[in-house]
């Protein structure tokens, strides 16, 4: 392989992105386009958006299917993953991307709450993994990225429940990396700091003055990590920080 990576370095790829039809997602679903992958891009109520990101992809040549499904929900999950195989090919890429965060302060948060959240953000970690694995390990090639937050090293803006479920994705990756290195399958985590989405939108502790480099970070810059991490075989149960400078480690 060529130590500069080329558009050639993902063909033949399949990156299933969940979460891929608004946002950070989005942004890593045309990113990995650009490298050369066919995308699906899962969404869970946006229809439309799926599609436009959908004709964007094809736009830049890649093959590309929407689909629906709950990421939290198992039986949607199976579901997804073989409509996948049937319609690109089996599944080499997994972003584990989708995700929720309402802001509450702690006496908020019911136990529903904690159980959406837990299931949209982590549980939905361990569905989707457990679904491709076995096809992975076949190919003896995969590559599984979790997007977890900086929320995890400074508390976060959102509330506890957000944070431990992120923190949850920590540990997933962590566990099953080790597990999966001598199979050609890395597994790696994200850590964003607040980047410009709907997500931090209506969130009045999101302000970009708090972050060293003075601004938020935008979804392209998440997603260009997300790439290199796809690329790159050799790196494996780490979390790649993309925060501005507000979290070093
Ligand atoms: P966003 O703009 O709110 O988009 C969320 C995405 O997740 C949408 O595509 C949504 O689909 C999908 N989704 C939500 N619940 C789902 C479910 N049950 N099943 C399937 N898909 C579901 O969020 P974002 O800012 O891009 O965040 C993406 C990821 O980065 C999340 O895991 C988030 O926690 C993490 N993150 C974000 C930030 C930030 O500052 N933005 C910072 C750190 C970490 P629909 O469009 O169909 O609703």
């Amino acid at each position: 392989m060529d130590a500069i990576a080329g558009k050639e370095d993902l063909e033949g790829k399949i990156a299933l992105v969940t979460g891929g039809s608004r946002g950070i997602g989005r942004a890593i679903c045309l990113a990995l386009a650009e490298a050369g992958a066919d995308i699906a891009v899962n969404y869970n109520e946006r229809e439309n958006e799926a599609k436009q990101v959908c004709s964007r992809v094809e736009d830049i040549g890649g093959r590309c299917v929407a689909i629906r499904a709950n990421v939290a929900i198992a039986a949607d999950v199976t579901r997804m993953v073989d409509s996948v195989a049937r319609a690109l090919g089996e599944v080499s890429i997994l972003v584990n991307n989708a995700g929720v965060a309402r802001p509450q302060a702690p006496e908020e948060i019911t136990e529903a709450d904690w159980d959406e959240i837990m299931d949209v953000n982590l549980k939905s970690v361990f569905l989707l993994t457990q679904a491709v694995l076995p096809r992975m390990r076949a190919a003896k090639w995969g590559r599984i990225v979790n997007m977890s937050s900086a929320a995890v090293q400074l508390g976060g803006i959102i509330g506890p429940h957000y944070t431990a479920s992120k923190a949850g994705v920590l540990g997933l990756t962590r566990a099953y990396a080790p597990l999966l290195a001598g199979e050609g399958i890395t597994v790696n985590a994200v850590a964003p700091g607040m980047i410009a989405t709907d997500m931090i939108a209506d969130n009045p502790k999101a302000r970009p003055e708090r972050v060293p480099v003075g601004r938020f970070g935008g979804a392209d810059e998440v997603a260009q990590a997300v790439v290199m991490l796809a690329k790159n075989g050799y790196i494996t149960g780490q979390t790649l920080n993309v925060n501005g400078g507000l979290y070093m480690n």
